[in-house]
């Protein structure tokens, strides 16, 4: 896929010549630096904290990053491990597709690509689970190209920037906002100024002009920017569909048998598509008796645990957990699965919420 054309002519003066020069000042001075990601030009390591930096905290990244990289120094060790090993790796980080993907990703790019991930973005974006704004950090970061990256950090920068007012919602104003992040660009950069641009970009959108919070004075833009003129910066970006997420309960039934190191669970693989798809996890249902029905001899002798709540993008969950007790000899439950080590929970992959309970039982 190719950046969209320059659509400089709709962009004022003032804000074209300074833009990318003062944010890459900016960055230099005032931005984040001593990221592990930002040491190394090695597309694999940057694609991997991109992947994992999609919908995740940068905190939350730091305790994941090393681990995986340990386990999978390279995109050969990557695209040769079992799917639960990478599951279970990704077990906390949430959105799972993204680890499928990239498991998928890591085994094209050693197939069809000698292990050796392409360097420009629109050849990038041609692999599993790298979207435009991904393939743009990759190679900006990893080979200085001259393309821009769109992710939501940067459509909200850019939005209140330039005073753009169309509904983000849409494809056509989201690819016409493209074209202007790429005629922002600077002009004959080097490969280092490309670096603090990009990284200036994900910087200015994550510390400077939050979402509800922008900074406004001390904005290395601040001089140039229109909505910031209009005293109106939360205005942007312009969206009309909003999130709503919908309430739902779920019960878990939770079939224990064994003492000590011989205690076990019944786990089945959740089926895709669908929410933890492809994970480890203990029977659901979504109502009690439903999930009563799977244990062998009715449930009458299950515990009702507290209800654990667990927010994912678009719904909320409400989580029942039902505890039975079972014989080590006896009918099996009455849905698809196997009995599991609770000791060798670190080496599957486990919704967080899932790990979490089966963690304090054991
Ligand atoms: Fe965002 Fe304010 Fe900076 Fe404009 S001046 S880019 S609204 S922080």
């Amino acid at each position: 896929m190719k950046p969209p054309a320059d659509d400089g002519a709709a962009i004022p003066d003032a804000i074209r010549q300074s833009f990318a020069p003062a944010l890459i000042a900016w960055q230099r001075h005032s931005g984040r630096h001593g990221l592990p990601w930002q040491a190394t030009r090695d597309p694999y390591r940057v694609w991997l904290s991109e992947i994992m930096l999609q919908q995740t905290q940068v905190a939350t990244v730091l305790a994941y990053y090393p681990r995986f990289l340990e386990r999978f120094p390279d995109v050969r060790a990557l695209a040769g491990a079992g799917e639960d090993e990478v599951m279970a790796l990704w077990s906390g980080l949430g959105y799972y597709s993204r680890a499928r993907n990239m498991h998928r990703c890591a085994q094209v790019v050693v197939r069809e690509h000698g292990g050796r991930f392409p360097d420009r973005a629109d050849d990038l974006a041609t692999l599993p689970g790298i979207g435009a704004s991904t393939a743009a950090a990759i190679a900006a970061f990893c080979h200085g190209q001259r393309v821009s990256i769109v992710d939501g950090n940067v459509r909200r920068v850019l939005s209140r920037l330039l005073a753009f007012d169309e509904d983000l919602a849409q494809t056509g104003p989201q690819k016409r906002l493209w074209a202007l992040a790429q005629a922002l660009l600077p002009v004959a950069p080097s490969h280092s100024d490309m670096q603090a641009y990009t990284q200036g970009l994900m910087d200015l959108g994550a510390t400077v002009c939050t979402r509800s919070r922008p900074a406004c004075e001390p904005c290395p833009v601040g001089q140039v920017c229109r909505a910031r003129a209009d005293g109106d910066p939360l205005r942007y970006p312009v969206k009309s569909r909003r999130l709503v997420r919908r309430h739902e309960s779920w019960w878990l039934a939770v079939m224990l048998r064994g003492v000590g190191s011989q205690r076990q669970v019944w786990l089945q693989r959740r089926p895709a598509p669908g929410i933890w798809a492809g994970l480890q996890c203990v029977p659901v249902a979504a109502s009690e008796a439903a999930a009563r029905a799977v244990v062998p001899g009715g449930g009458t002798a299950v515990r009702e645990m507290p209800a654990i709540a667990h927010a994912l993008t678009h719904r909320e969950l409400r989580l029942h957990p039902l505890l039975v007790e079972l014989p080590m000899t006896g009918a099996a439950p009455a849905a698809d699965g196997a009995w599991h080590a609770l000791s060798g929970m670190g080496d599957m992959g486990l919704p967080a919420p899932v790990r979490q309970l089966l963690a304090a039982l054991r």
